[in-house]
């Protein structure tokens, strides 16, 4: 793609003013002049040099700064770049923005436009672009780890060079096809292909089985509170809530909707969701919150099935675990009520050995330590094999599975089948993978992909 081509652009990518310093960047061809009209002049490459910034309109000194020159190709979008870092008052913000929005060729960049600049030059594939984003939205250990590998080429590297490994295959089959008449080209040439793709097929698939649950780690392992109406489960969440700081949200849509608390358990995330509306009711309104509510529960990683224990009709409050296919823990409520009942039952093993069951007042906070430490257990169980996940999206799942599908229908064609036919699911398995990187035709996802940035990034 031809420099020239792109307007240069600039943005504060520091947050928001005032903070101590701001850093504002610009990128592209009139970079250069950019400097000259602020600073006078360009700085040496990749070296902090101590500057005045002055308007250009009157040679007013605006403030002292350092500024940054990065020549192309050696910078992160592959195009020139200059960093200023200024301090960062609002009104030094405004006047260094004016004064660069005043030189000729440059302005405001869009959201996302200097990654999607590092894209089209070759510097980040897509799934490093994800990694980026999602190093950036980050909000616990876990996840920051897992994006700061993506970025680094965890997944794009791997499937580069799968996608390398098939194209060296699919060559072998296309020469068997256009040159199969000619006497040097050996007889065989699919049987050693189709050895490759099954060697490929296994790796591949051998990756997919281990990489755990990156996907949910960026959302959050999702843990349900669900139970009979008054058996504490809003006092149970606000009690959570309030311990572990969380961010409460509730999801929009209808107005009894599922209360959703984000909180970083022990470094990993975990999203509660307050299914306190799972109740038979005539009210439409009502119902489709009852519907949404059920269907998240059954969503849901682990529900935390609350009763009150103090309540005459325990039996009827018991859940039948076969309603769901998540993990059901339950948790016998209001302890506080019926100390006397509970001693007798705890002599009988309150707390069952497979652990999944815990007397508790969501009121006075008994047995609440034990219930934490209890998800923190889970939670990095679960979490336990996502440390080299090569998915952290649906989407890059979804690209690994359809090679090897692609690779499946070629190896079931065997070495006597249709070459065309083989050739023609070799090249699908490239394709699939090139998408995920973004090598080839992804136009159509750019935009899903780069919605979720901010700008000056
Ligand atoms: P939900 O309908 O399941 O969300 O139940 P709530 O959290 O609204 O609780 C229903 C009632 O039980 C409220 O009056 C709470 O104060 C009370 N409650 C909840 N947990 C406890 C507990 O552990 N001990 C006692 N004594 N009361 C509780």
């Amino acid at each position: 793609m031809p420099m020239m081509a792109h307007p240069t652009i600039f943005a504060l990518s520091s947050g928001r003013p005032p903070a101590a310093i701001a850093v504002v960047r610009i990128c592209g061809a009139q970079a250069r002049v950019a400097l000259k009209r602020l600073i006078g002049r360009v700085p040496a490459p990749r070296r902090a040099t101590l500057v005045r910034l002055r308007d250009p309109e009157n040679g007013e000194v605006i403030d002292e700064a350092l500024a940054l020159w990065f020549p192309a190709p050696r910078s992160e979008t592959g195009e020139d770049m200059a960093e200023l870092q200024l301090h960062g008052g609002h009104a030094v913000v405004a006047a260094v923005l004016k004064a660069l929005g005043r030189v000729e060729g440059l302005r405001l960049a869009e959201p996302g436009e200097f990654t999607r600049r590092a894209f089209d030059n070759g510097r980040l594939d897509l799934t490093a672009v994800e990694g980026l984003a999602d190093l950036i939205a980050a909000e616990t250990p876990a996840q920051r780890r897992q994006a700061f590998r993506q970025l680094k080429g965890l997944t794009g590297d791997r499937a580069e060079a799968w996608r390398r490994q098939i194209i060296e295959a699919l060559a072998l089959v296309e020469a068997r096809i256009d040159f199969s008449d000619e006497a040097d080209v050996p007889e065989d040439l699919v049987r050693p292909a189709l050895h490759d793709a099954r060697q490929l097929r296994e790796e591949i698939a051998a990756a997919l089985a281990n990489s755990g649950h990156g996907e949910r780690l960026r959302d959050g392992l999702t843990v349900a509170i669900a139970g009979p109406p008054n058996a504490g489960k809003s006092t149970l969440l606000n009690r959570l809530a309030r311990r572990e700081a969380a961010i409460v949200s509730p999801i929009p849509g209808t107005t009894r909707d599922v209360i959703e608390v984000h909180f970083n358990l022990d470094g990993f995330p975990v999203t509660l969701l307050d299914t306190a509306g799972i109740r038979e009711s005539d009210d439409p309104v009502e119902q489709e919150g009852v519907r949404r509510a059920r269907q998240r529960a059954e969503t849901a990683d682990l529900v935390l099935w609350v009763i009150d224990v103090s309540a005459t009709d325990i039996d009827a409050q018991i859940m039948t675990k076969s309603d769901l296919t998540s993990d059901v823990w339950e948790l016998r409520n209001k302890v506080d009520l019926v100390v006397d009942k509970l001693c007798k039952s705890s002599e009988s093993g309150i707390t069952d050995s497979a652990g999944n069951l815990f007397a508790i007042s969501a009121a006075t906070g008994a047995g609440m330590d034990g219930l934490l430490s209890a998800l923190s257990a889970y939670a990095q169980h679960y979490f336990a094999a996502t440390e080299a996940s090569i998915v952290t999206r649906a989407r890059h799942r979804q690209a690994f599975e359809e090679t090897i599908a692609a690779l499946d229908r070629a190896l079931a064609q065997g070495g006597s089948g249709s070459e065309e036919l083989i050739a023609e699911e070799l090249r699908a398995a490239a394709t699939t993978l090139g998408r995920l990187t973004g090598r080839v035709d992804v136009e159509d996802i750019l935009d899903v992909i780069f919605r979720d940035f901010c700008i000056g990034k």
